[in-house]
């Protein structure tokens, strides 16, 4: 027997339709990339998305056709993204990071009918425009002020193309199951992947991802998304924020220490998310200015593991909470938080650091377990460690255009990172599977290293590899950027980082380089340095 409830669809416009609605008057808060701050609420947002939504209908955009995205973290952005999903087709939001051959190749597989760019990523259109036979039109994300000069056929500008559209649009009913967006994968191996979201998912996402468990957005917070809108939907915020009715900060291509403490003091943030490399430079800045976040409460880190040393920082220096998330591309992307319960707050603060730096219990609707080898459920004991599987209804159980399934026996999807689970549920990952290193018959987490030895004050970036041992298949090298105008020798590094780490993982060599090199979603790029190192040892004699 089935229930008898109505069966209204989730979909992605009702979202703004409630915000414009219940929390009209809150505030979008953008950094131009033409410079300065732009300002409106989410009444407004409605209106002018139902007018792109009509220039839309004009260009002649149909339902589920793909419209790629080139830009930054603002209202334009986030107009896109109601009004392109909300007519019926697909917001494809391109990392304009990646390398111009995937960039190319992704917009060519998506098939984009139309892109809309940034002022910063024009360039990138006129280079590659050529290779796009199923493009039709660019609209640059602009004024007429501020319109690039081009040679380009068929550019128009943002402002002028929506400017004499009605603001009355009736958004079309379809199934929740609908495809709303389309994000890549960044593809550290062959070609990126399509994830294809659906609304359905989206807003299940959304409702999961702002509970007090989860990021815990509500009508009092000031959300700072610096995770970009080109790499999984600056994970949700700009759906859960309309949801819950949070004030959004978005700081446009403003990354940089200054930018985000100049936008988070006046616009009073309470809540940001970010990847690590990012708060490294906020903290940098804010440690040479001798300044403090008055208002932040909390600090989300994804992306990359959260170091203890930047955990610690934020408390102590910025009274500011760190969680701990984590998840990725194929979910939406949220798996696990590591949230602030009573019993976490409760700890002595080195031990709360400690729990801090695991990624977290996963947020319900999303289901993990670790499995060894053979494919038998590891114990959950925080020390046996396996393949990190998941399960859930935004996960992704196939790739855009793929025939085949994603996932295996029993639906479970493999996530590639090598995790452990503790009995109170707490994930930590380990490694990505690529990224352990393999030392005899033991597995040395790359990360485990990385965070010790960025807790030294001379260092300001760590990067683990594998490289080759004659006796030991793999032993570990590390890499180091160190901070400005630090020195630090290897004795004194290594003397710090025993007794933090089992003696015998401790790294074998150390070598201090310029820079590090990162992924387009800021993670360190380990694959071609491990080519580069592979023989760094045996080189030297070992
Ligand atoms: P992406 O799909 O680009 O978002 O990358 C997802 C991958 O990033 C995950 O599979 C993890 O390997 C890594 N990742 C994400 N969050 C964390 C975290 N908090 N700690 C460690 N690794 C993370």
């Amino acid at each position: 027997m089935q229930g008898n409830m109505q069966k209204q669809g989730l979909l992605i416009p009702d979202l703004l339709e409630h915000a414009a609605q219940y929390h009209g008057s809150t505030e979008i808060v953008s950094r131009l990339v033409e410079g300065g701050i732009h300002r409106y609420t989410y009444a407004d947002a409605l209106l002018r998305s139902k007018k792109l939504a009509n220039a839309l209908a004009r260009l002649g955009v149909q339902s589920g056709d793909r419209v790629g995205t080139l830009a930054w973290n603002t209202f334009r952005h986030f107009e896109l993204y109601y009004a392109v999903s909300g007519a019926g087709a697909i917001t494809h939001t391109i990392n304009p990071r990646l390398f111009p051959e995937q960039i190319t190749y992704i917009v060519n597989h998506a098939q984009d009918s139309y892109l809309f760019v940034d002022l910063t990523f024009f360039p990138i259109i006129e280079k590659l425009h050529n290779h796009w036979p199923c493009l039709k039109g660019v609209v640059v994300l602009t004024d007429q002020d501020n319109m690039p000069e081009t040679n380009l056929t068929n550019v128009m500008c943002y402002e002028d193309l929506i400017s004499d559209e009605s603001d009355v649009f009736e958004w079309p009913e379809f199934e929740d199951e609908q495809a709303a967006t389309l994000c890549y994968t960044s593809g550290t191996t062959g070609n990126p992947k399509g994830v294809l979201y659906s609304h359905r998912s989206t807003i299940l996402h959304a409702l999961g991802s702002a509970q007090r468990e989860g990021l815990d957005i509500d009508s009092e917070s000031t959300v700072l998304p610096v995770v970009p809108m080109f790499h999984v939907c600056a994970w949700g915020v700009p759906y859960a924020a309309p949801m819950t009715g949070a004030k959004i900060v978005f700081p446009g291509a403003g990354m940089d220490g200054a930018s985000l403490t100049e936008l988070i003091q006046t616009e009073k943030a309470d809540l940001l998310l970010g990847v690590p490399t990012v708060w490294l430079g906020l903290l940098n800045y804010l440690d040479q200015q001798s300044q403090v976040l008055e208002s932040v409460e909390r600090v989300v880190i994804g992306g990359s593991a959260a170091p203890v040393s930047m955990i610690q920082a934020f408390d102590e220096k910025h009274d500011a909470f760190v969680i701990h998330a984590w998840g990725m591309t194929e979910m939406s992307p949220l798996g696990t938080v590591c949230a602030p319960t009573r019993a976490l707050k409760d700890l002595p603060k080195t031990e709360r650091y400690a729990l801090q730096s695991k990624q977290g219990r996963p947020v319900f609707g999303v289901q993990l377990k670790i499995i060894d080898d053979e494919g038998k459920e590891c114990q959950r004991d925080g020390v046996e460690f396996g393949r990190l599987l998941v399960k859930g209804p935004w996960i992704a159980g196939q790739y855009y255009l793929e025939d085949s399934s994603a996932l295996e026996i029993g639906g479970w999807f493999d996530t590639g990172d090598v995790a452990t689970i503790d009995p109170q549920g707490y994930m930590q990952i380990v490694d990505r599977k690529k990224d352990v290193i393999k030392s005899g018959g033991e597995w040395i987490s790359s990360i485990e290293l990385e965070n010790v030895a960025v807790g030294h004050p001379s260092v300001q970036e760590a990067c683990v590899i594998g490289v080759l041992h004659p006796k030991w298949d793999e032993r570990p090298l590390l890499l180091l950027v160190l901070a400005e105008g630090k020195s630090c020798d290897d004795s004194e590094l290594l003397e710090f980082m025993s007794g933090k780490v089992a003696k015998w993982s401790l790294p074998d060599a150390i070598l201090v380089v310029d820079t590090l090199p990162h992924t387009a979603t800021g993670k360190l790029m380990k694959k071609d340095l491990r080519e580069e190192y592979k023989n760094f040892l045996i080189d030297m004699g070992e």
